[in-house]
């Protein structure tokens, strides 16, 4: 919102600068966006400004927060209170000398050949003001070397460097490396800071101290003093997107601020996303490619399982032949993986009576077992329950089953044939703060660990010198959620996993077990051909006319009053805008009807790429008036569609 206020003689502002103003009746900042002559028009009510301006946004990050205003149809306040949020920068008067990290031993490195004609390709782009360049090399080909030397050549022109990354809390390992690397200071910006650091980091920012900031995605709204270069590591993980208040997708932002600030960005990953790859295949990016991994380790041996001809015994998941690697593995001391990409015990509990699942009250989902807390948890809205021996629909007595397994099961199936080797969960549920995460990474690194069972937080950039066997518990877990992204998620996943074996020993070996041995998806995989199954992924959007050859839009409408929410629907539904090239479908209730004791329903648009549907989607919504109690959450190009 904008408000207007009186700059008391004395003071001198500018537009962009962050002022102190008093607004109800505290004391809040705001945004100079606009000077007006008093005498232009009648200021008799407005309020005067406190103190003169300590901050001045510079223009670009002030058009930078108007177009992630309007691409994702958030207001403009809360995009500017993610570039503020650091409350103590502005509540401080005295300013005191900000701490530099230090980092102690340095190492020096010597590039390959590959490596070193990557560098020279970015540099050169680099030279030449906006580019997007996709940096595309599997885990381990040294990706971050590169980025090492340029941060080094870029800093020493004076240059800040952004470094955004999909998961903050495992990458001590990767921050570390920068700093024992760099002879200045590394910073980090992630939601776990204190508040006393966030505001020196932000300040060490905005005076141009930190050079290099490694962080979540709100450092993009960082008021960087001279910004060089943006790398956007592992481009295609989905965390980039932020699905609560206020959707936007980090990766795409930071392409426009990128192009605001007239300066290059790097997208990095293994495996890109299908709407990167698109935008290669069109010459609308550039592609670097580092061809091999770096060092002696080679790409691992992928073994597939097919899991009718192998079927585990009842209660059991793990193949024999996977159970025979495992134990082979720990004979010769050393580490294994398991993936399953569910946390807890067992999906769902139940009734084998009358057929009836354990429910979440307020949810239209399951209740997950985790036997390691000893209850029932709704992995949508936190509800929990303790187990119980009754069931709540038919009285029968300890009829429960569990059907579906999670890490939790896997871990006590290792136990059930291999009692000596130690083991260890990572989940968001063991690794949800940085000290556990960090214990569980030295545990792994220190070989303290033989057998490690995980969801996709192993996927997120850690590295693991001492495993040699993965092994996927089930390849096509992800493939029936009904997600147009099901298959590249599932092959990026995959991936990346099996990338974790056999790093620096020698080759590593990956057992993937599955339903479906000879489908496309597998075959890819096996092979490790991401540029074929790219092909035939883009061709069956482009018939589908789905993204990235279309805009997906998603509003989504919850309350509790089911009543009140379908007149609102009903009133919305009438005035839907006609185009001849744009699909409104909808309202339909959502896959997860009920959340959090709200019912919930949604809209979703496809419009061709070139309209700019987010002006017709604002004045659609506002032709009817929003009553307070029900919640309408934009999604300009969804990634979720629960
Ligand atoms: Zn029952
Ligand atoms: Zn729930």
């Amino acid at each position: 919102m904008e408000f207007s206020y009186l700059v008391p003689e004395g003071i001198n502002i500018a537009e962009g600068d962050i002022v102190t103003i008093p607004f109800r009746s505290r004391l809040t900042f705001g945004l100079v966006t606009k000077i007006y002559d008093a005498c232009e028009i009648d200021t008799s009510k407005f309020k005067e400004l406190i103190k003169p301006p300590q901050f001045h946004f510079k223009a670009e990050l002030v058009e930078f927060i108007e177009c992630v205003s309007d691409y994702n149809i958030i207001p403009k306040g809360m995009v500017l209170k993610m570039a503020l949020s650091a409350p103590k920068v502005f509540a401080e008067t005295k300013t005191r000398k900000a701490k530099l990290e230090k980092s102690c031993e340095k190492l020096d490195v010597t590039l390959t050949d590959e490596q070193s004609k990557a560098l020279s390709e970015l540099m050169h782009l680099a030279e030449n003001g906006f580019s997007v360049s996709v940096l595309e090399g599997v885990t381990g080909s040294g990706k971050t070397e590169v980025y090492i030397e340029m941060l080094k050549i870029l800093v020493s022109q004076g240059k800040q460097i952004l470094i955004l990354l999909p998961e903050i809390l495992l990458t001590t390992q990767l921050i570390e490396r920068f700093r024992k690397r760099l002879d200045f200071p590394v910073m980090e910006w992630h939601s776990a800071l204190t508040p006393n650091k966030r505001a020196r980091t932000w300040k060490q920012v905005y005076d141009g101290t930190a050079k290099v900031i490694v962080g979540a995605r709100s450092s993009l709204f960082l008021p960087f003093y001279n910004l060089g270069l943006i790398i956007v590591d592992e481009e295609h993980e989905p965390s980039f997107k932020q699905e609560e208040s206020g959707c936007y997708h980090a990766r795409d932002m930071a392409i426009y601020r990128a192009k605001i600030n007239k300066i290059p960005i790097i997208l990095s990953s293994a495996t890109p996303s299908i709407e990167t790859e698109n935008n290669i295949k069109e010459k609308r990016y550039h592609h670097v490619r580092l061809p091999s991994r770096y060092g002696k380790g080679e790409l691992p041996e992928i073994r597939v399982i097919d899991l009718i001809k192998n079927k585990p015994p009842r209660g059991r998941w793990i193949t024999a032949p996977l159970e025979e690697q495992i134990r082979e593995n720990f004979k010769q001391n050393k580490q294994s993986l398991l993936y399953l990409n569910r946390r807890g015990y067992a999906m769902i509990s139940l009734c084998s009576e009358c057929k009836s699942k354990i429910v979440c009250p307020h949810c239209d989902f399951n209740l997950v077992k985790h036997k390691s807390k000893e209850l029932l948890l709704c992995h949508y809205c936190g509800h929990t329950e303790t187990p119980t021996i009754k069931c709540k629909n038919c009285g029968s007595i300890e009829r429960f089953s569990d059907v579906g397994p999670g890490v939790e099961r896997i871990e006590e199936e290792v136990f059930g044939f291999l009692p000596e080797a130690r083991t260890l969960i990572l989940s968001s549920d063991t690794l949800n703060t940085r000290n556990k995460a960090q214990a569980a990474i030295d545990q792994i690194i220190n070989h303290e660990v033989d057998i490690i069972v995980g969801t996709q937080m192993v996927t997120k950039g850690l590295h693991f010198p001492k495993l040699d066997l993965v092994g996927v518990i089930d390849a096509d877990l992800s493939l029936y959620s009904g997600d147009i992204r099901a298959f590249e998620r599932t092959y990026q996943v995959l991936t990346q996993v099996s990338g974790r074996a056999g790093r620096e020993s020698d080759k590593g070996l990956v057992y993937l077990q599955t339903l479906e041995p000879e489908s496309y998806l597998v075959e890819s995989i096996k092979t490790g051909d991401w540029q074929s199954f790219i092909e035939c992924e883009l061709a069956n959007r482009k018939a589908a006319n789905m993204p990235p050859f279309s805009r997906i839009t998603m509003i989504s409408l919850s309350a509790k009053n089911q009543e009140e929410l379908i007149r609102y629907l009903r009133q919305l539904s009438s005035r839907i805008p006609l185009h001849e090239q744009i699909k409104f479908l909808g309202p339909t209730p959502a896959p997860i009807f009920l959340l959090k004791n709200k019912f919930r329903y949604r809209f979703i648009i496809i419009s061709p790429k070139n309209i700019y549907i987010q002006k017709m989607i604002k004045s659609w919504l506002n032709s009817v008036t929003q009553p307070k109690f029900i919640d309408v959450r934009i999604d300009v190009d969804p990634i979720s569609f629960a």
